[in-house]
């Protein structure tokens, strides 16, 4: 019998596991359907540019419809809640989907609300995020207009999209500022919820480093419980002030709302939690999540769904012939880090080894962890990368799921960790 695989979400996790299924199975054996509100599939990874005037934002996005291989059919409709016991999705207006098997790619929600002030006076004037279509365009048009004073960008807790982006942000504004001869008159400040630049300690260091390097200052443990946008003020729940002429934050993210109508699907903030080696959901054996819907403790990002999904589509296979699945999801990770001026950094990391010094995907690859040109041409293939051959599902020849060891240097020794993937 035909088997219903029903994909929650048709952005970039939705689409390539769609995609890579459908190559896999034959038509007589599965129907797949991806479930979307709208058409309009954003490369969201574009978006750090548009504030700089580097892209252009109706290049960002392209039909939904368009991304999917022949045999996925396109349902543009809104989850209103998932019913587990009846393997059912209720779409908004009350039309029920069966499914046999269902995948969540849904996302994570942005949730400016959730922080006091955060939307109050000055939302938009003075306080701005980069983190949506609409926030990064006025941006440009604010940033363009901006002569001098304090600019602090802050992230106002985690877990966030792509959590090198702000720090990207602070790099491309040092640069974009002295192409305008105008750095003198900037105050650049990082703000941040974690100990450090980043999170692991090799690359917080780096990563310290180069903002130190570049004249930004860094604010770190300062969780934002109130953002004044009138009076220009981000105040931490310690009650320490960031003053600022202009803001821009990260807002903080959580699952969407469907989830929190479906019983028994999602925490608290609204992802869904996931087994995080086999991406197969703690609720029912037949639901996977793929992409930042889930709460593993891997980057919300999408070189994760990219690896996430050559697991994830053996694993539904799996499940449907009664086979045990494949614990083989490693955490794998890896991001270019814009550093301003043409040049950028790479990392790359798993759940048990963090971003190394080395390189990438080998010891003849790209430099991890050091500003290099070659890295900056790396970011700006990932665009024609993300469509051609993320989207679609396809593999990246040397660059597989499982994180590679060779040519990095293992933390602290310098020497060069051994080859294959530390699993
Ligand atoms: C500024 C910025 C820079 C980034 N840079 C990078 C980068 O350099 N490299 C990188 O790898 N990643 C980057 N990312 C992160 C990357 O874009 C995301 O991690 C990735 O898009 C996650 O894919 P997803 O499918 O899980 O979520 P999304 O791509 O956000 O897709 C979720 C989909 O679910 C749909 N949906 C939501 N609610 C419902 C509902 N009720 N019913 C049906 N459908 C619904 C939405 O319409 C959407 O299409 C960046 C993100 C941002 C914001």
């Amino acid at each position: 019998m035909r088997k219903r695989i029903v994909v929650l979400g048709g952005g970039t996790a939705g689409t390539l596991a769609a995609n890579r299924l459908r190559r896999l199975l034959d038509r007589d054996a599965a129907e797949i359907t991806v479930i979307d509100p709208d058409d309009a599939h954003l490369y969201q990874p574009g978006l750090l540019f548009v504030p700089f005037g580097l892209t252009r934002p109706s290049s960002l996005t392209r039909p939904r419809a368009r991304q999917f291989r022949d045999g996925v059919t396109f349902l543009r409709a809104a989850v209103d809640r998932v019913d587990l016991d009846c393997d059912t999705v209720v779409l908004a207006g009350g039309a029920p989907v069966r499914y046999d098997v269902l995948i969540i790619a849904t996302g994570a929600r942005l949730i400016p609300e959730e922080t006091e002030g955060l939307t109050g006076p000055g939302w938009m004037e003075k306080v701005f995020t980069f983190y949506s279509f609409d926030g990064a365009v006025a941006l440009e048009r604010v940033l363009s207009g901006f002569t001098g004073g304090r600019l602090a960008v802050a992230v106002m807790d985690m877990p966030v999209k792509c959590p090198v982006a702000p720090l990207e942000f602070c790099f491309l504004a040092d640069a974009y500022f002295r192409k305008r001869g105008i750095r003198g008159e900037v105050d650049l400040t990082y703000v941040t919820p974690l100990d450090g630049a980043f999170t692991k300690p090799v690359a917080s260091r780096e990563l310290g480093g180069l903002l130190k390097d570049k004249g930004i200052s860094l604010v770190t443990e300062f969780n934002t419980g109130e953002v004044d946008g009138a009076g220009g003020r981000l105040i931490s729940y310690d009650g320490r002030e960031v003053p600022f002429d202009l803001a821009v934050v990260v807002p903080l993210h959580g699952g969407q709302a469907y989830v929190e109508r479906s019983p028994g699907l999602g925490d608290g903030l609204g992802f869904v939690p996931t087994d995080p080696r086999t991406l197969q959901s703690r609720a029912r054996p037949n639901v996977f999540v793929i992409g930042d819907a889930a709460d593993i403790p891997a980057s919300k990002a999408g070189s994760v769904a990219h690896f996430e999904g050559e697991v994830l589509a053996r694993n539904v296979i799996r499940y449907l012939a009664g086979r045990p699945l494949d614990a083989g999801f490693d955490g794998h990770t890896n991001c270019f880090i814009e550093s301003g001026s043409g040049k950028a950094l790479l990392i790359d990391f798993n759940y048990d080894t963090e971003p190394l010094t080395g390189h990438f995907p080998g010891p003849a690859g790209l430099p991890l962890l050091r500003q290099s040109r070659l890295n900056h041409l790396g970011k700006l293939a990932f665009s024609w990368l993300y469509w051609h051959v993320l989207l679609p599902g396809r593999e990246i020849p040397a660059v597989r799921s499982p994180m590679p060891a060779a040519g990095k240097h293992q933390a602290g020794t310098g020497a060069t960790a051994p080859a294959g993937s530390p699993r």
